[in-house]
Order: C-alpha cells, then sequence, then structure tokens
C-alpha cells in the first residue's frame, strides 16, 4: 500500500474508533435501561408499602377476631348465668341483661370491623397482585434490552480489535514526520488532517485546488501536497 494510502485509511480507522468509542457510552448510558431501573425502583417502593399495610391489616384481622371469640364467651357466661334459675333479684337480672346486651352490640361493632378489614384486605391483595405483574414485566424488558446491549457492545469491541489489528500493521510503514504533521493538521481540524480529492475538489473543504497541484497529487510521487485553501494533506 502507498504511504499516503495507508495514512488515509489510518484516519478512517481512527475517526470509526471514535465513533464506536462513543457508541459504547451511550450503550452503557443506555436511556431505556435508565427508564426501567427508574421505574423498577419505583414499583419496589410501592410494593413494600403495600405489602408491609397488608401485614398490618392481617395482624389487626387476627386481632378482632380474638376480641370477638371473647365477646362470644362473655355474652355465653351472662346468657348461662341468666337461665341458671340460681338469679332472683330483678336488679340483678336487669344487670345481666344490661351486660349481655353491650356484648352483643360490641360483637356487631366487632364483626363490622372485621368486614372492614376484610374488604381492605382484598383491595390491597389485588393492588399487590397488579404491581407484581407490573415489576415481571419490568424485569423482563430489562433483561432483553441489557442483553442487546452486551451482544452489541460485543460486535463493537470485536470492530475494535480487528481495527486495532490493522492499525498496528499500517503505522510502520509511516513515516514518523508525516504521522507527526499529519497530527498537528488533523488537531486543528477537528481530526481531519488528510482530504481525498474528489474531482478536483477537496474533500474536506470543498473547495476546487489549482491544476498544477492535481497534477501533481495524481501523480503521487513520495511527498506530501497540502490543500490550497484549507491546509489538509490532500489524497487521489
Ligand atoms: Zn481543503
Amino acid at each position: 500500500m502507498a504511504v499516503i494510502s495507508a495514512l488515509f485509511r489510518v484516519q478512517q480507522i481512527e475517526t470509526r474508533l471514535n465513533g464506536l468509542r462513543q457508541m459504547e457510552q451511550d450503550l452503557s448510558r443506555d436511556a431505556n435501561v435508565s427508564a426501567l431501573e427508574e421505574l423498577l425502583k419505583e414499583i419496589r417502593s410501592q410494593l413494600s408499602v403495600r405489602t408491609e399495610k397488608a401485614s398490618d391489616i392481617k395482624k389487626n384481622q387476627k386481632q378482632l377476631e380474638l376480641e370477638c371469640e371473647r365477646c362470644l364467651e362473655h355474652y355465653r357466661q351472662e346468657e348461662t348465668l341468666l337461665y341458671s334459675g340460681k338469679i332472683s333479684n330483678p336488679r340483678e337480672l336487669e344487670q345481666i341483661q344490661q351486660k349481655m346486651e353491650e356484648y352483643r352490640q360490641l360483637q356487631d361493632k366487632l364483626e363490622t370491623e372485621i368486614l372492614r378489614q376484610l374488604e381492605l384486605d382484598e383491595k390491597i391483595d389485588s393492588e399487590i397482585a397488579v404491581l407484581e405483574d407490573r415489576l415481571s414485566q419490568c424485569l423482563k424488558e430489562l433483561v432483553t434490552r441489557k442483553k442487546e446491549i452486551n451482544e452489541k457492545m460485543l460486535e463493537l469491541q470485536l470492530e475494535k480489535e480487528q481495527l486495532h489489528a490493522e492499525l498496528e500493521t499500517l503505522l510502520p510503514q509511516i513515516p514518523d514526520d508525516w504521522m507527526a504533521r499529519y497530527r498537528k493538521i488533523a488537531d486543528n481540524h477537528r481530526g481531519i488532517g488528510i482530504a481525498q480529492l474528489k474531482g478536483n475538489v477537496c474533500g474536506a473543504c470543498h473547495v476546487s485546488v489549482s491544476d498544477s497541484l492535481l497534477k501533481a497529487v495524481k501523480h503521487g510521487d513520495d511527498r506530501l501536497y497540502f490543500c490550497e485553501n484549507c491546509g489538509r494533506i490532500l489524497y487521489y
């Protein structure tokens, strides 16, 4: 390969390598992954709040059921006493009836509260089911997206390795002073230090070159020629 072609190819490779690095960076902070991770966090936090609530409700229910049982027991004790035939004092009878009425009312109240807790429990359980569904959907999407990213990353890595291997064969072919010159121009021209002629026009600045320069570049002797307009090395 002519030295000038090798130099042009080096530029192509380095440009591509920069592009690949950018693509890797974009992939590593993929917007879909961030959005999904944010969503996961939100769902998990909602789930944890509801799970805690559900456990409180269940504890409450147990407590209410115990109270209800105790209440019923007291009611029966009073009832047994009432029909035992041992009580003859009307005032005592009245007191027992009064207590029975209080236990009955308390039991009504407790049963209403148990029902209310049961409804709450069902509501929370269905909310938890919906959230768990969303969580598993979200996790699935995240796994898929991460797999896509990994595959793409591997492709990029492979291409980078191939380009680096090619660079290693090209760089020794280019004299140090050419390379230094190229780097200096490239640094001042957004990474493009060598331009290919398109007809008689510089491929970088798109200005036509003089006939004599065109002829010299096309002839391709072993020296560097520079665009009269932008100063870049010209390659035919
Ligand atoms: Zn130019």
